[in-house]
């Protein structure tokens, strides 16, 4: 069967990683959040001092970018993948409220997205690939076979968000995670280099009013005409 390059963008925190992921386990591809690798250039430059009272030193950044080592390893026990930065899990870590504060102002530089973006494509060249993202679609493949653009209410975003966060780290704070939502959607928006917005060719989800597996279905069935077609 021929292999394909599918897409997923959108906002922050609408389910993208969900059917992304579970559709490339369906369907035997290589999944890839690219949230996952600028969030571990984000945790990096917290640890290091390059973030000093909310002031990123973007020259220390530069440099140190070349030596940072970022993969995707399966947990065999859940079976699915972990972020691992130069080979420390970092996959919890990457995801705390402290690591999205800072993460969209990182994901604004340009050596930053060059050097993620030249990752991603490196990935790609075999296809059999979901990628989940920002810019996939308008700008690492601007040819995927199948692109998607996620979206739904800052509201049922942040409660999802605010239930995910609760049930693994016992507390959480809904407001908190709402206002980091729509933060994060404006950064993502507006800033000059791949501003987050759906390709021309992109399909076009709400997924508000969805279930999880409503929102597999309908993502599978798509996969499913791209190939057929
Ligand atoms: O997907 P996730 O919410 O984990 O992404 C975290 C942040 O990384 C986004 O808010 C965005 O600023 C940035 N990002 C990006 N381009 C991508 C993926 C994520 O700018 N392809």
């Amino acid at each position: 069967m021929k292999k394909i390059i599918i897409a997923i963008d959108g906002l922050s925190s609408c389910g993208k990683s969900t059917m992304a992921r579970q559709l490339a386990n369906q369907i035997g591809y290589i999944y890839i959040d690219t949230g996952a690798m600028y969030r571990a250039v984000t945790l990096y430059s917290l640890e290091n001092n390059l973030i000093v009272d909310g002031k990123i030193d973007e020259e220390g950044l530069k440099k140190a970018l070349p030596s940072l080592v970022i993969e995707f390893k399966i947990n065999e026990e859940t079976s699915l993948p972990e972020t691992y930065l130069n080979g420390v899990n970092v996959e919890k870590k990457i995801r705390s409220m402290h690591v999205s504060q800072y993460v969209s102002p990182i994901a604004v530089l340009g050596f930053v997205r060059e050097a993620m973006v030249n990752q991603q494509q490196a990935m790609g060249k075999k296809k059999g690939l979901v990628m989940d993202g920002r810019d996939i679609g308008t700008t690492v493949f601007p040819d995927a076979e199948l692109k998607v653009f996620v979206q739904a209410s800052a509201e049922v975003r942040a409660k999802r968000r605010f239930d995910e966060l609760k049930a693994k780290q016992g507390e959480a704070d809904y407001n908190e995670i709402l206002a980091n939502v729509v933060q994060r959607d404006d950064i993502d928006m507006n800033r000059a280099i791949s501003p987050l917005r759906p390709a021309e060719d992109a399909l076009i989800l709400d997924n508000s009013e969805l279930t999880i597996d409503e929102q597999n279905q309908w993502l599978i069935d798509k996969y499913k005409e791209v190939i057929s077609a």
